[in-house]
């Protein structure tokens, strides 16, 4: 017999859940950021089957402490700054929370009316929050959704470049003709697997090339590569242009190549996965121009706005085009509301039917901080990357190595004319670093050098931790034979 949990368990239960997230944030800085345990280490220590009787939930706590934690990278760790930061917070959990409370799945608007206009409204004072253009919102022809990822986003944004590349018909026709998607040699992966599960296999990407020195998209070279495909009979879908590219966080020139778009007929899709973010504060906007070209514009809160993941905000000018391109409508979804034509489905938004009410924690986020709130966040965050730019730039041993926009530092060991013992020594730094377990970094490749990236996003990042990271980085440096020494 099943021994369904009751509120009143679950009110008590859930308060000491709630308090071992409390302790667990505020132990965060006496935790190594990454386990150093070998593989097989975590599923080791779980029995090999499930229970066969339920357990008391306090061994499930106890298993928190004990099997989960030390097998973990603490992405909310004062001293993360790898990839790009997933940052949440209180307000994004509790609301997070109070979504799985509700359980409700929102695929139609009539199943849960909230869900889906809370989403809409939402988005739309996201997009006032950026200064998006009148055409991404609601209020006119285009709209804003809550996708998983930046990734589902792009996929999404190339399944409706082709319906429209392909007069409409690309719903009843597939794949019959040969479709190109443009993007730079620095646009995320995630567009190049949008591309092949859209069907147009690895050739139906072209990339870019890139200005050596900024490393954003030669609008001149895509202007070329257009007319190339189009002189052999392809045709040209779409053009994904990123605002704040992951390696660098180059900034693609959105004007130029929404003109390009413009002429040739294709659609503009605005990938700013990480830096959208950064638009909430008006300094900043400038990396936003251009952006009344876009037919498509994603940006993640779950990296720099403090949304717990997953949350990627999506924003479509014509929401029409979009859901001709991807609904499906069988009899057991018919309804009332769909047919009046006066609601939004999330679901021909995406690629899932369901969908569960995520506008809760942005919503949650969005009004704990206020605007001020979360321009101080992306402000403070870009002022402790600038601090720590500043000791690089100082020290001779470094060198910084693409301009920083936003909070991405890429630097690395100064060049000697040794390209491979280069490439190795700044390899080995990393991973000396790293190996410490007091600070967490990631690498990338710059003109096919080995370059290391620091982001700092954390709510908890203060400049104490960069400045133990810089002590850890330079001390690596030391031990690695690197004469110390100011510039
Ligand atoms: C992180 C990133 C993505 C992918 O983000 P997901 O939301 O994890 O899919 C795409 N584009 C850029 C520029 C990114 O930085």
């Amino acid at each position: 017999m099943a021994t369904h949990m009751t509120p009143d368990e679950f009110r008590q239960h859930g308060h000491a859940v709630v308090d071992w997230i409390a302790d667990y944030w505020s132990t965060l800085d006496q935790r190594p950021v990454t386990s150093a345990d070998p593989p097989g280490t975590v599923a080791a220590r779980l029995p090999a089957g499930p229970p066969e009787r339920g357990e008391p939930f306090d061994r499930l706590l106890a298993d928190l402490d004990t099997v989960i934690a030390p097998g973990l990278t603490h992405w909310q760790h004062p001293r993360f700054f790898g990839y790009f930061p997933a940052n949440t917070s209180g307000p994004s959990v509790l609301g997070d929370l109070v979504c799985a409370g509700l359980g409700v799945q929102g695929m139609l608007w009539s199943t849960g009316p909230a869900c889906t206009e809370v989403e809409t409204v939402v988005l739309d004072w996201l997009a006032e929050l950026l200064d998006l253009p009148a055409r991404l919102r609601s209020g006119g022809s285009g709209g804003g959704v809550i996708q998983d990822s930046a990734s589902s986003a792009i996929l999404i944004a190339v399944l409706a470049a082709l319906h429209r590349a392909a007069g409409g018909r690309w719903r009843g026709h597939g794949v019959e003709r040969a479709y190109r998607v443009y993007t730079s040699t620095q646009g995320h992966s995630a567009i190049e697997k949008a591309v092949r599960i859209a069907g147009l296999g690895d050739a139906g990407l072209r990339t870019v090339a890139v200005d050596p020195e900024s490393l954003a998209m030669d609008p001149a070279a895509l202007r070329t590569a257009i007319e190339a495909d189009l002189a052999a009979g392809l045709v040209p879908a779409a053009a994904v242009a990123t605002i704040g590219t992951t390696s660098t966080n180059a900034v693609d020139p959105i004007p130029a190549i929404g003109e390009l778009c413009r002429e040739y007929g294709l659609w503009l899709h605005v990938d700013a996965a990480y830096a959208g973010a950064a638009a909430v504060c008006p300094e900043l906007r400038w990396s936003h121009a251009g952006l009344e070209y876009a037919d498509s514009y994603c940006f993640d809160p779950h990296k720099w706005l403090l949304t717990g993941f997953d949350c990627d905000a999506f924003w479509v000018a014509d929401r029409a085009e979009l859901v001709e391109a991807l609904t499906v409508l069988p009899e057991y979804l018919r309804n009332a509301a769909t047919e009046s034509g006066e609601v939004l489905d999330y679901r021909d938004w995406q690629v899932s039917l369901g969908r569960r009410f995520r506008a809760l924690k942005l919503w949650f986020v969005l009004r704990w901080y206020g605007a001020e709130g979360l321009r101080a966040h992306i402000r403070e965050t870009i002022a402790l990357a600038g601090w720590f730019a500043e000791q690089v730039r100082a020290d001779q041993r470094f060198e910084l190595v693409a301009p920083s926009p936003f909070a991405l530092v890429c630097f690395r060991l100064r060049a000697t004319s040794d390209d491979a013992a280069d490439d190795e020594a700044n390899a080995e730094l990393l991973a000396r670093v790293n190996a410490t377990g007091r600070a967490y970094l990631t690498h990338t490749r710059v003109g096919g050098r080995y370059t290391l990236r620091l982001v700092p996003g954390s709510p908890y990042t203060r400049e104490e931790h960069v400045a133990q990271t810089w002590q850890l980085i330079t001390d690596a440096a030391t031990a690695h034979g690197r004469q110390e020494g100011p510039r």
